[in-house]
């Protein structure tokens, strides 16, 4: 996806006169948020960010000149991942701060309206308090989904055969083969190796959330069934949750901000 030549404001690749000029038509800042974590024995630790980002960027092009796709945040709140060698996590606290300061120095250049693209789950709670603390400290409209993935449940349906899903899985696999092949090892693709306990715990029938380290969820890292992904479908879900969240993109870039 990095090939595409469709016009995008992406800061990283830009200089501070090309910011300068494109300020005065930007209505919304993109923020990629992912993480640096094991994804199995065929995901690479940059998945969620290099999803995040591509994500971002086509949300960018379809938005051009009225947004800009800032630097991705490329460690998110992963603890549950630490004993999978690799993994990077940021305590809750930092990573609500490292969004926070973000939304703070793009104010001071003019942008105030605020847009996380999140590639990963563990990274939600602490989105609700960043959003939550830039409309209510700052004044400044903020929002967060995590991407594509929280706008295709009903295509998901299609694909998903596993009893257990969400990470590194078939769904996940199908997006990354079409936003990021780089990223994954094809000739690696290796069904989750859920444990039984997990699958038969009593609180997966009920509205529990009990913390637990993901080598208790999963020997291998995954789950679902990454050896049925399919670049195809990934193509299908980026493009609908793109069409879907565009109107909406379209309203939050109205919503008004402090003088
Ligand atoms: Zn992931």
């Amino acid at each position: 996806m990095s090939s595409d030549k469709a016009k995008v404001l992406y800061l990283p690749e830009l200089t501070w006169p090309e910011v300068k000029e494109a300020l005065p038509d930007i209505k919304v800042a993109i923020i990629p948020v992912g993480s640096t974590e094991q994804h199995g024995p065929h995901g690479t630790f940059q998945t969620d960010f290099a999803a995040a980002r591509e994500f971002s960027l086509l949300l960018g092009q379809a938005l051009y000149p009225n947004a800009l796709v800032t630097t991705p945040v490329p460690v998110g709140i992963s603890e549950h991942h630490i004993r999978f060698p690799g993994t990077l996590s940021l305590r809750a606290s930092t990573f609500v701060d490292v969004l926070l300061d973000i939304a703070v120095s793009l104010k001071k250049h003019g942008i105030k309206r605020f847009f996380f693209v999140n590639g990963h789950g563990g990274n939600e709670p602490g989105l609700t308090i960043v959003t939550n603390r830039i409309k209510h400290e700052m004044g400044c409209p903020a929002a967060w989904s995590t991407l594509p993935w929280n706008l295709i449940g009903d295509l998901s349906k299609e694909i998903v055969q596993s009893p257990m899903t969400g990470h590194s899985c078939e769904r996940e696999i199908s997006i990354m083969l079409h936003l990021w092949p780089e990223g994954v090892r094809k000739e690696a693709l290796t069904p989750g190796k859920i444990r039984k306990e997990a699958l038969e715990s009593a609180g997966r029938k009920l509205a529990v959330s009990e913390a637990r380290f993901f080598d208790e969820v999963t020997e291998n890292g995954a789950l679902g069934d990454a050896t049925k992904a399919s670049a195809e479908w990934g193509k299908k879900a980026v493009e609908t949750a793109l069409e879907r969240i565009l109107p909406y993109m379209k309203e939050f870039m109205e919503r008004p901000i402090p003088s």
